[in-house]
């Protein structure tokens, strides 16, 4: 029989896909998946211990293990990096478009200045690098080497991203990629070899963005596996039905003014949830700080930022590292003025969905 898989982020969607499964199939033909990015509120795992215990319905959390590449990089890094760091690396520009965009027209001429970014349509230009004096490249890879030679840390996040020198972006969303994309596929294959067949049901909704209104409802993706959406037509409102007909409560988080629960903070938090997180949970920036000082260690510029920088994306704008970013979160009139209005720590309901009692 075909083994129904729910992914789970612990939100409502997945929570409401779940109870749906539970409707529609035996318990023993279910079970549920979580991905743990090592970046997550507490309030997630104690939601997916009350889920499973009121479902009945295990729930697999996978968490990645990156000591293997850890090692391969140190090595990598000792090897070929004081090579590399001698010589210029030229600039180029790269179609940075939405996947559903083809490229079209001709490659730009090279900027005036290949130094820094620049942006023409969907070309985007990769700064060239200088060369680096003997000094200042022995100095480098002295330094990230004092970072790897401690070993993995063994929070998958931060494994991750000091691997990778860098945060993810909107264009390099590495950390969907590795820390869930990955092992949730690698489970399902698993489930496949033990069942025959699995069909993946995620809680994903059309009316959550584009490019999720474009997803098909059901897909075979062949070789034993289907993905099925199956509240891919449902609102928010009718989510939270779902909960309360089953009689499950929604994660806690919704009630605390976060409109989503996934990554605290994600890397492509609004102005809004920044502000809201700093003023609830402000020792997960506390947190996201010391990994900036972490990875900015590992990286060849001796600079990271959680947030966007420059340059990453269309509407990037200059703001820096986390306590900067935060500052901006206060501010109105396009970034320039802080107001006031936004510090005010009242307890006013911050649900985007009304959950507050
Ligand atoms: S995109 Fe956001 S929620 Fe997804 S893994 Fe990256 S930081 Fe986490």
């Amino acid at each position: 029989m075909t083994h129904i898989l729910v992914s789970n982020s612990s939100g409502k969607d997945s929570t409401a896909t779940l109870l749906l499964a539970t409707e529609l199939h035996p318990l023993e033909n279910i079970s549920s998946v979580f991905c743990d990015t090592g970046n997550e509120h507490p309030l997630v795992y104690e939601y997916l211990r009350y889920l499973e215990d009121a479902v009945r319905v295990p729930i697999k959390v996978l968490r990645q293990d990156f000591t293997d590449w850890w090692w391969h990089r140190h090595g990598y890094v000792r090897d070929k990096w004081p090579a590399k760091l001698r010589k210029p690396v030229p600039g180029k520009w790269v179609w940075s478009a939405p996947k559903n965009v083809t490229q079209f027209g001709h490659v730009p001429a090279d900027p005036f200045n290949i130094y820094t970014s620049h942006r023409i349509g969907y070309w985007k230009w990769k700064p060239a690098q200088r060369e680096l004096s003997d000094m200042e490249a022995d100095d480098v890879v002295a330094r990230t080497l004092a970072v790897f030679d401690k070993g993995p840390t063994g929070n998958p996040y931060l494994d991750l991203c000091i691997i990778k020198g860098r945060f993810p972006s909107r264009t390099r969303q590495f950390c969907t990629e590795f820390l869930k994309t990955k092992p949730a596929t690698e489970y399902a294959l698993e489930l496949i070899e033990k069942h025959g067949s699995v069909e993946s049901w995620q809680g994903v909704r059309a009316d959550e963005s584009r490019n999720r209104a474009n997803l098909a409802e059901r897909e075979d993706v062949g070789g034993g596996l289907v993905i099925v959406r199956p509240i891919h037509k449902w609102t928010a409102e009718m989510v939270f039905e779902q909960h309360r007909k089953h009689g499950i409560k929604p994660n806690l988080l919704y009630s605390m003014g976060m409109g989503r629960v996934g990554c605290m903070p994600c890397i492509n938090a609004g102005k809004d949830e920044v502000l809201e997180i700093s003023k609830r949970f402000p020792e997960h920036f506390d947190r996201i700080e010391e990994w900036e000082r972490l990875v900015g260690e590992a990286s060849k510029r001796r600079n990271a930022t959680f947030f966007p920088a420059p340059g990453d994306n269309d509407t990037a704008m200059e703001r820096g590292n986390v306590r900067q970013v935060i500052k901006w979160s206060q501010t109105s009139r396009g970034g320039k003025q802080v107001d006031f209005t936004r510090l005010d720590d009242s307890p006013a309901c911050a649900s985007s969905y009304g959950l507050c009692e």
